[in-house]
């Protein structure tokens, strides 16, 4: 099928929910995507920020092949070895306690604030269900995650939404203590802020922000669903922001293209949900595990080093081309925001598409760049260079 055919029938038969790129991708290698005519695309988009190990990845198409083949699925009331073997390397590398598994980000965060309220109501009683969570954050589509979602279009017509959160200035302490009070129990943030717009938080403010959850006895809750998983150059994010969260969760780039989300707790919250309060018909799918598995084990010291390392690169060739449309270069490892004058972020992505580079937009002016982490140099020159040429 052509382009025209595929999106004929897509508007024909599927809810058009999504503001979609005029493109149909056809296949890819690596982080290069060809689409249904033939063209080639330098990929810093990864989906958004899923396909950790790039496109048709030998190792985990032959896992996925392979899991599919023995066992495509079984029901959570059985044990399972992907699953178990996940659980043990994804947990002692985030220094956490245990892990649960559902299936994406916003199940992952629904089953960490169901967490923080059962671990209040068992040690306080009802009456301390509040979550504080940040301005400009993103949580998810859930009715309970669009209202933890802290900005207000996402609050419009899906009335009633689940009560009990509250929004803080992100890097303020002061505005987190106004929205404190003996009703709270934990408080949500994302290390850097994605669909926002690529926004990393102070690390001081963050470590005070958990010295305080501390004293109070508030659950830090640490969404990593986009910054998670290798993204920023560390297993985790919070990993060099010198916190220890007592839930965070994850999705987007561990199974490498597969469903799959999930959380995990420290000691003090191991024993919280227990047999019957929490649970997922798909969450930990064997296929999916899996593949967890192939993109947990290439997720050496050494490749998360080159992830940083590649993104330093990025992001200083991104500030050599000198480009009228650019007021500013952030992030961190592979999540890189720039913000974007004198234009429209869409309308440059849009021209960057045209010229054979897919990147996404985040927040109100912000292009981002959210490579797969096993790009090359030569694919991110290649990106630097049609950059160069629309930008520059
Ligand atoms: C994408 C994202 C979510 C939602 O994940 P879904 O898999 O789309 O439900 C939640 N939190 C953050 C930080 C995200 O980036």
């Amino acid at each position: 099928m052509d382009f025209s055919e595929i999106k004929a029938l897509d508007e024909k038969y599927v809810l058009q929910t999504y503001g979609r790129n005029q493109l149909a991708i056809d296949h890819g290698k690596g982080a290069t995507l060809w689409d249904t005519q033939g063209k080639e695309y330098i990929d810093f988009t990864s989906g958004i920020g899923v396909c950790s190990l790039g496109y048709a990845d030998g190792e985990w198409a032959n896992a996925v092949y392979g899991q599919a083949m023995k066992l495509g699925h079984i029901s959570n009331l059985f044990y399972t070895e992907p699953y178990a073997k996940l659980a043990a390397k994804l947990v002692p590398a985030a220094g956490m306690a245990a892990a649960f598994f559902g299936n994406s980000g916003a199940e992952a965060n629904e089953g960490m604030i169901k967490l923080a309220r059962k671990y209040s109501y068992d040690k306080y009683g009802p009456g301390r269900a509040a979550i504080i969570t940040l301005k400009n954050s993103f949580h998810g589509r859930t009715i309970t995650t669009l209202k933890a979602t802290g900005q207000d279009h996402f609050h419009d017509f899906f009335f009633p939404f689940t009560e009990g959160f509250r929004y803080a200035e992100a890097n303020r302490l002061e505005s987190l203590l106004e929205q404190a009070g003996d009703d709270v129990c934990g408080v949500m943030m994302e290390l850097i802020q994605g669909e926002g717009g690529v926004n990393p938080l102070d690390a001081d403010y963050v470590r005070e922000a958990a010295k305080l959850c501390e004293e109070r006895d508030w659950l830090l809750l640490i969404d990593e669903v986009q910054t998670g998983v290798g993204r920023t150059g560390s297993m985790f994010a919070f990993q060099q922001f010198g916190i220890k969260p007592d839930v965070v969760t994850f999705a987007k780039g561990i199974a490498g293209g597969l469903p799959f989300g999930g959380f995990m707790v420290n000691e003090k919250c191991r024993g919280v949900l227990r047999a019957g309060d929490h649970g997922s018909t798909f969450g930990g799918n064997p296929v999916s595990a899996a593949a967890a598995n192939v993109v947990m084990d290439r997720l050496t010291p050494a490749f998360l080093a080159q992830v940083a390392e590649k993104g330093k690169y990025l992001r200083e060739g991104i500030g050599k081309i000198n480009s009228p449309y650019v007021s500013g270069i952030r992030g961190m490892g592979l999540m890189t925001g720039v913000g974007v004058q004198g234009t429209t972020h869409k309308e440059l992505k849009d021209k960057l598409m045209d010229a054979g580079l897919l990147c996404l937009t985040a927040g109100k002016d912000t292009l981002r760049l959210l490579p797969p982490l096993v790009i090359t140099k030569e694919e991110l020159d290649k990106g630097l260079s049609i950059m160069a040429g629309v930008m520059g």
